[in-house]
């Protein structure tokens, strides 16, 4: 059968059928063969810059290929009025809206496989989305734009307080995101135009849901819910007050670069430039001196802190076993928090930091939000875990093929699935882009025999293959680039490979 859609979110309805009819007598006109070598042209397209083979662990190979083929089956960043639901088209959980997660896990890999063009789209999705937040920020008594936690038209449609209220780190992400497009490719001209308008209205947020508490002389944040959502309500997520004055000090250090038309239309006064400095100076981040970690929340510490092992497997999931009176007022974390914040501000924390915090708060996590294993794996990676690196990589990539979190049938976990991916590129390959300098530090997990992956950057393709022994880059295409590998700066040239032997 040949099949043609028209839909009225691209024409006028009187348009619709004679559309449609068009488009179908075409395709019969090209004939089934065609229209199947055009398909599988266009796929293999995509896979020779997407794909992971891995040699040694056919699990694993499965898991990353039937996870990069889901996403692009759901997202191929042509439309900037479209986005990626959490469970793409083969669940209705999450109703098919956007979250936060397009920002935080799906933007990294779109900007290393796919053109620039298809990060910008999403980038633009909330741009065209800004009077939307904005509405949300106003319907809480607040200036600027709070970005939704669920949404199609950028009106907040999530329908449960704690969420809708109070889970705003989101809006952080929305601004990490311009800061991660920008960093990666290089291109200003999407922050100049569009991102601007977007990190601007988002501090305004930020800087009035702070308050000053006069008794600490320091900025705080109450009444919110950080990424761990089993606990509520929560005062100085540390995760939050992290994120909002990153914003504000990313806000600050990228509007001197913006034309004076712009600025004059942002019309930020000199008040709320000060405003904004003082909170970065003065904002408060929870700590706990004698065991040297962030603290998520205020009152975490008073909690009942036990590590998962402690309980009964039988308790597990939580969510399908625990009431939620039990599950808010444990200390068990449903996903990466205070390890997201040092998972994206990696370079400004120490590994010491991380290896604190990490062993710390994994222990106590249950993973139940398909958004925490790549996190944990990232980090474990960093942190020489290896055991522990490749245990989080198999959790993600295989979350929904062997069902791991017992829900595969609400439908697949479409925006973590870039978090198999993540773990192999971020957290096997260490590759990090920290200021404009693309570097990588791989490891090659144990059982495997090699495995090796494309990436795009700043108009170069790069090829990067790990085997025992050996790690060789290649530059496919693309003008000559320093890198650093294993934390030396090497150059490299096109067609050039690049070999060396310290892989750990
Ligand atoms: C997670 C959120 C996430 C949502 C959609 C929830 O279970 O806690 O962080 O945005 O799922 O994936």
């Amino acid at each position: 059968k040949i099949v043609a859609v028209t839909t009225s979110r691209d024409m006028e309805k009187d348009a619709l059928i004679p559309q449609a009819e068009r488009i179908a007598v075409e395709a019969v006109n090209k004939g089934y063969t065609s229209l199947k070598q055009e398909h599988v042209a266009a796929w293999a397209r995509r896979w020779d810059k997407a794909d992971v083979e891995i040699e040694g662990d056919t699990e694993a190979q499965q898991g990353i290929r039937f996870n990069i083929f889901q996403l692009f089956s759901t997202y191929y960043g042509e439309d900037a009025r479209l986005n990626i639901g959490p469970k793409g088209f083969t669940g209705e959980k999450y109703g098919g809206a956007t979250y936060w997660d397009t920002e935080a896990y799906a933007v990294p890999m779109y900007l290393a496989l796919a053109d620039p063009d298809v990060t910008r789209n999403l980038l633009l999705y909330r741009y065209q989305q800004l009077e939307g937040a904005k509405h949300n920020a106003a319907q809480q008594g607040l200036r600027g734009a709070l970005y939704p936690m669920v949404t199609f038209t950028g009106v907040e449609c999530h329908n449960e307080w704690e969420i809708t209220f109070e889970e705003i780190h989101r809006n952080g992400a929305i601004a990490y995101a311009i800061y991660n497009y920008t960093n990666y490719t290089g291109d200003l001209s999407y922050l100049r135009e569009y991102g601007i308008d977007v990190l601007v209205e988002i501090s305004r947020f930020w800087a009035d849901r702070v308050h000053f508490s006069k008794s600490q002389q320091q900025y705080m944040i109450h009444g919110v819910t950080g990424p761990n959502e089993y606990e509520n309500n929560v005062n100085n997520n540390w995760y939050t007050n992290t994120l909002a004055a990153w914003v504000l000090k990313y806000t600050l250090s990228v509007l001197p670069q913006i034309s004076a038309k712009k600025s004059e239309h942002l019309a930020v006064t000199a008040d709320e430039l000060a405003h904004w400095q003082d909170i970065i100076t003065h904002m408060y981040y929870p700590y706990d001196e004698e065991r040297e970690v962030f603290v998520q929340h205020d009152t975490f510490m008073d909690k009942d802190l036990q590590p998962v092992s402690s309980l009964d497997p039988s308790n597990l999931p939580l969510n399908q076993k625990w009431s939620w009176d039990k599950i808010l007022r444990s200390c068990f974390i449903k996903q990466a928090d205070v390890l997201q914040g040092l998972y994206f501000f990696g370079d400004q924390f120490t590994l010491e930091e991380k290896a604190r915090n990490f062993a710390f708060y994994e222990p106590m996590t249950v993973h139940e939000s398909s958004l925490s294993p790549s996190i944990h794996a990232v980090l474990a990676a960093e942190l020489k875990m290896e055991e522990k690196a490749v245990e989080m990589y198999k959790r993600t990539a295989r979350l929904d093929l062997d069902n791991y979190n017992n829900d595969t049938e609400d439908g697949l976990h479409i925006t973590s699935m870039t978090g198999s991916w993540l773990a192999i590129v971020q957290g096997f390959a260490g590759m990090r882009t920290y200021r404009e300098t693309l570097s990588f530090s791989p490891f090659l997990p144990q059982g495997w025999n090699k495995y090796t992956f494309k990436i795009n950057y700043r108009g170069r393709l790069l090829s990067i293959l790990v085997q025992e022994n050996e790690v060789i880059i290649t530059l496919l295409d693309g003008e000559p680039l320093t890198l650093e590998l294993y934390g030396e700066p090497t150059h490299i040239t096109s067609g050039q490979s690049l070999m060396t032997n310290s892989v750990s």
